[in-house]
């Protein structure tokens, strides 16, 4: 007869079937292989009952009552199985897990005695309900008391736990409590208390809800066991109903239907996992990289601080070899000799560039971590630029070229908003490349107002290996040196041109390059905003 019991019955077999191959299919865990277990003996309990529901012979009704405790006996155990696993604690918990097992081993011995189930006999609407045999009590005591204690250490894990565990451990325990006073329900009428199992359908609950603790908290993996579980729900669905048909044409067709849902089930299925495997893998790159993220910034920090420390050590050096070789050529240790004063003059300019070169490494590393100042006074560009002539003279003069300087009559007095020592330290490496990179030929440096008045263009001009249009793109990054200026001059450091940007554009000013080509020269130009009287 199909009544409520034999309904939830079905129910509690399909669900939990469903469970146990979706778990068992989505990785071969120890949780997953122990969830399989319990799942199992929920199925065949729920086999059980649902037989001896339908069953319409006492004899009949007695071999299912006896099969259905075949699985009552097996769930303690599994699920002391899976609740060991799931909190990590089976290797602690594995004797008194290998005692479970024992005595269920000892009570499966004697189901299909009349020890368990005696007989069957009407009671309270029900045709052949179980009356149980000597050993059926001991065994439910011990029933009782074990699953009491699985969950009271699944509750005390679950006040102990946090976060996403937590909520995991609340919805098991929910799930779990529920189908177990569901399921007990069965017990009163063993004792002929007069109370039907009206909680059996509530053993479905606890599928629910692990469902639930697994989509919302992933207790196993998320998507691909929705999937899993409504491709093989539909499968069993339609597989029940061909059972029932009856005419050929309805078996053909709905075998059709059936084929067709397993081929886009299948395919449903591999997409979904194989979407999921994908998501993981990113995940994981997203993390090495990360990772890698971190590593480098600290390795970039190491080295800014090391070129850091490095340029200090190696100011205090140069400043007395500058200042002794001065002293030398100025005569002040004595008559210097035409030949030694060219040479002298060469260690002269060398330092003095090594002094450009240090400053520069100094300002990269503080203009990386932010921490270059800028104090703002009112600047008179021409003087500080005939300043810097002054002082790169030497150089140019020791190479003989043309170093020319003049200023539009405009522009003389013209003031603009600058901290002085970074806007000299700039046009310094950019007339000082200039003097470099020229091996004969000339060197003009030219001041002047631009059309609409609003601010300074100061323009460098050199006659020496210019540039192409591809290295004109790069020339204003750390580091890049083109291979001509590496043969002319091997020890730059390729840093003068970022460093004179960067105190450009903190001064409101722009700076840009143009040149015809390789062997025909550059131009550099640095316009400034002129300051406007209030
Ligand atoms: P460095 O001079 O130490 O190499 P810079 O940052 O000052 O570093 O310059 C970067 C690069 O730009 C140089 O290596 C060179 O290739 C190019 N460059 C700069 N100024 C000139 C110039 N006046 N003529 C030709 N090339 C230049």
């Amino acid at each position: 007869m199909i009544t409520y019991y034999s309904i939830s019955a079905a129910i509690n077999i399909i669900i939990s079937v469903v469970l146990a191959v979706v778990v068992f299919w989505s990785g071969n865990t120890k949780i997953n292989r122990s969830f399989v277990y319990f799942s199992l003996s929920v199925a065949l309990w729920s086999v059980g009952y649902f037989f001896w529901q339908i069953s319409s012979y006492q004899q009949e009704a007695l071999f299912w009552t006896r099969f259905l405790m075949m699985g009552a006996i097996l769930i303690p155990a599994t699920y002391a199985h899976f609740v060991f696993s799931f909190l990590n604690i089976y290797e602690k918990k594995k004797k008194i897990l290998f005692v479970s097992y024992v005595v269920t081993v000892f009570f499966e011995v004697f189901v299909f005695s009349n020890l368990i189930v005696k007989n069957v006999s009407p009671i309270l609407g029900f045709d052949f309900w179980p009356v149980p045999g000597y050993l059926f009590h001991p065994f439910l005591f011990l029933w009782i008391i074990y699953t009491a204690y699985v969950t009271y250490i699944l509750f005390k894990k679950y006040l102990l736990y946090v976060n996403s565990e937590k909520t995991q451990i609340k919805y098991l325990l929910l799930g779990l409590s529920m189908g177990f006073l569901g399921g007990a329900t069965n017990y009163f009428l063993w004792y002929n208390i007069p109370i039907p199992p009206v909680g059996n359908a509530f053993v479905a609950l606890y599928v629910i809800f692990i469902f639930y603790a697994i989509v919302k908290h992933s207790l196993f993996d998320i998507k691909v066991i929705i999937a899993e579980a409504l491709v093989f729900s539909l499968w069993i669905i339609l597989s029940v109903k061909l059972i029932f048909l009856k005419s050929l044409s309805d078996i053909l067709i709905e075998s059709a239907v059936l084929i067709l849902f397993i081929f886009f089930g299948v395919l449903l299925i591999r997409s979904v996992s194989r979407e999921v495997k994908r998501r993981e893998e990113t995940e994981k790159l997203v993390n090495e990289l990360k990772k890698a993220n971190e590593k480098l910034k600290q390795v970039d920090e190491q080295k800014s601080e090391f070129i850091s420390i490095a340029s200090h050590q190696l100011r205090t050096p140069l400043t007395a070899i500058k200042g002794y070789t001065s002293m030398l050529i100025e005569g002040t240790y004595g008559e210097v000799s035409d030949k030694a004063k060219g040479i002298v003059s060469k260690i002269f300019q060398s330092s003095q560039r090594l002094v450009y070169i240090v400053n520069d490494m100094l300002d990269v590393s503080r203009i990386e971590e932010g921490r270059l100042k800028y104090t703002f006074e009112d600047v008179k560009i021409n003087n500080l630029v005939k300043d810097v002539i002054g002082e790169l003279k030497v150089n140019a003069d020791f190479k003989k070229l043309k170093f020319n300087f003049s200023a539009d009559s405009e522009s003389l007095d013209v003031v603009i908003s600058a901290d002085y020592g970074k806007i000299r330290q700039a046009i310094i490496n950019i007339i000082d490349n200039s003097i470099k990179y020229t091996e004969e030929g000339f060197v003009s440096v030219s001041l002047e107002i631009s059309k609409n008045k609003n601010s300074l263009i100061l323009n460098i001009k050199d006659s020496g290996i210019g540039m192409t249009k591809n290295q004109l793109k790069t020339i204003f990054e750390k580091f890049k040196r083109s291979k001509n200026a590496i043969k002319m001059h091997t020890e730059g450091s390729g840093l003068g041109l970022y460093v004179a940007k960067e105190m450009i554009k903190s001064n409101k000013g722009v700076i840009w390059a143009t040149s015809d080509g390789l062997g025909k020269g550059s131009q550099f130009y640095i316009e400034f905003p002129i300051k406007k009287e209030k």
